[in-house]
C-alpha cells in the first residue's frame, strides 16, 4: 500500500491536486473535511456535534477527527493506498495516523507540501466560494482557519520532516505544471 498526505493552507490546492493524484495513481482519496460536511448536510450525530465548530473555522477536536478517520480507513480494505487530505492537522493527529497504520503494518510514504503564500490563498478563496458557497470560505472564517493552521497545523511539518518525508511543491503556478512535480515526487518514492 501507498499511503500519502497532501499538505498545506487552506486554498493551497490541496482537492484540485489531490483529483488529479487519484485518477492517475487510484489512491482512494479521504478528505476530512468533505467527511464532515457529508455528515452535517445528513444531519447525523457527529454532523450535529461538529456543525458551529465548521461553520466557526475552528479545527474538530481530535478524538472526534481521528476516530472518524480511522473507521474510513478501516472500510476499505482492498485500495492500493490512500492519499489523505485535510488529515492530519495536529501533531496528535499524525501520531495517531502512524500508530494506527504502523499496526497494520502500513506507513506514510510521502507528505507533499503545497507551498502559497497568503495572497494567493485569500484570492483563491474568494473565488471559491462564489462557486463553493461554503460558509467558511467567507473572510472572517477565513482568517479564523489560517489562524489555526499557522498555530496549530504547520507544526505537522517538522514532524514529518523529522521522519524525511515531506516533499515541498511550488503550489502556485498552472495546475497541470505543479501535477508534474507532484507525480516526479510520488514516482520516486512509490
Ligand atoms: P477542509 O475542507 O479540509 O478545509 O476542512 C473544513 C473544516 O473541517 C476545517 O476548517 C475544520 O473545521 C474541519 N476539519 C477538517 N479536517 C480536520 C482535521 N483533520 N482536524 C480538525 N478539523 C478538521
Amino acid at each position: 500500500m501507498y499511503n500519502l498526505v497532501i499538505f498545506g493552507p487552506p486554498g493551497a490546492g490541496k482537492g484540485t491536486q489531490s483529483e488529479k493524484i487519484i485518477e492517475k495513481y487510484k489512491l482512494a482519496h479521504i478528505s476530512t473535511g468533505d467527511m464532515f460536511r457529508m455528515h452535517i448536510s445528513n444531519d447525523t450525530d457527529l454532523g450535529k456535534k461538529v456543525k458551529q465548530i465548521l461553520a466557526d473555522g475552528l479545527l474538530v477536536p481530535d478524538s472526534i477527527t481521528i476516530e472518524m478517520l480511522e473507521e474510513e480507513v478501516k472500510s476499505k480494505p482492498d485500495v492500493k493506498g490512500f492519499i489523505f487530505d485535510g488529515f492530519p492537522r495536529t501533531v496528535p493527529q499524525a501520531e495517531a495516523l502512524d500508530k494506527f497504520l504502523e499496526d497494520k503494518g502500513l506507513k506514510i510514504n510521502l507528505v507533499l507540501q503545497l507551498d502559497v503564500n497568503q495572497d494567493v490563498i485569500k484570492e483563491r478563496i474568494a473565488e471559491r466560494q462564489k462557486i463553493s458557497g461554503r460558509a467558511d470560505d467567507d473572510a472572517d472564517k477565513l482568517v479564523k482557519r489560517i489562524d489555526e493552521y499557522f498555530s496549530k497545523t504547520i507544526h505537522v511539518l517538522p514532524y514529518y520532516q523529522s521522519q524525511d518525508k515531506v516533499t515541498k511543491v511550488n503550489g502556485i503556478g498552472k495546475i497541470d505544471d505543479i501535477f508534474e512535480q507532484i507525480s516526479a515526487a510520488i514516482d520516486s518514492t512509490i
